[in-house]
């Protein structure tokens, strides 16, 4: 395993392994390591000669500039956990190596991007479509591995690759989640103790909705989700919607998709948290 931190290194090592015919897999993350990532690690290890992983915090994403100050940084604790996965080469680039000057690119993603994330965080998908079409061109994968933790975002990386016409496959990958349902993410690291203990309620709510589909109504449901996880006096609903796997758009009724999927997004205590499921 190597540590690289340079675009004309990593370009170099990586066109001699293409010479040979070898083919790289990819798998972006922003560090403090958890075993969602080390899955999506493994996977790319099983399917491809090459693996890199990248460590970048980027900031273009990050709307809110607190959250950014305060995001996990592990550094140290992420090389050690890498370090028995099989990955090859470790990405981690100064933030003047990506962007030596200010990225001014926008992109335009339709409806994809105005709901959910997009709806509440804004400029957060344009700005993982900067660094992470920055980091395909650096690393030019033959495939990608994004979580579907991030469902929202395996959508838009998916139009972003149609849009620049680029030739890497994207791989989605399940949520993997802790012992009590919660769903691994670098951000569990900054929950206080009595938040941690109420943050399960969010998937326990969701796997259990999963079974009235039958009873209520696509509202009545939504209305059910909302109040279930709202009773924890340590967590509050931003929004819970059940939409579309491919649009992403709201439906309103039951038929209205063969392909839903329930996604939420809770603030638990000062830590926003995201999850999902799938309802049919
Ligand atoms: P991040 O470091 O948060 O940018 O995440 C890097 C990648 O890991 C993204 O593709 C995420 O969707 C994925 N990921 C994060 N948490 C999980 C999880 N619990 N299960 C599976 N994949 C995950």
């Amino acid at each position: 395993m190597e540590v690289l931190s340079s675009i004309s290194d990593i370009k170099r090592i990586l066109s001699e392994h293409r010479i040979k015919g070898k083919s790289i897999g990819f798998v972006p993350t922003m560090g403090a390591l958890h075993l969602g990532h080390i899955s999506l690690v493994k996977r790319a290890v099983s399917e491809s000669d090459i693996v890199v992983v990248s460590i970048f915090v980027n900031p273009t994403q990050f709307n809110d500039k607190s959250d950014l100050k305060n995001y996990p940084r592990t550094p140290e604790l992420d090389l050690k956990l890498l370090e028995k996965s099989g990955v090859h080469y470790i990405y981690m680039p100064s933030e003047l190596e990506i962007y030596p000057e200010p990225d001014t690119r926008v992109f335009d993603f339709g409806q994809l991007d105005k709901v959910m994330e997009g709806e509440h965080r804004p400029g957060h998908f344009n700005g993982v479509a900067q660094v992470v079409s920055k980091l395909f061109d650096i690393v030019e994968p033959n495939r990608a591995y994004f979580g579907q933790k991030d469902f929202q975002q395996l959508a838009i990386i998916r139009q972003m690759v149609i849009m620049l016409k680029l030739k890497v496959e994207i791989i989605s990958c399940p949520i993997v989640r802790e012992s009590d349902g919660l769903a691994m993410s670098s951000r569990n690291l900054l929950l206080e103790t009595a938040v941690r203990e109420s943050a399960p309620l969010i998937y326990r709510t969701l796997s259990e909705a999963r079974n009235k589909v039958k009873e209520l109504s696509v509202k009545e449901l939504i209305h059910w989700v909302v109040t279930n996880i709202n009773n924890d006096t340590h967590l509050t609903v931003e929004y819970f919607t059940l939409v579309d796997c491919l649009t992403l758009q709201p439906i309103l009724n039951w038929p209205d998709s063969e392909s839903i999927i329930g996604c939420i997004a809770v603030r638990a205590g000062k830590i926003r948290l995201i999850d999902n499921v799938f309802f049919n």
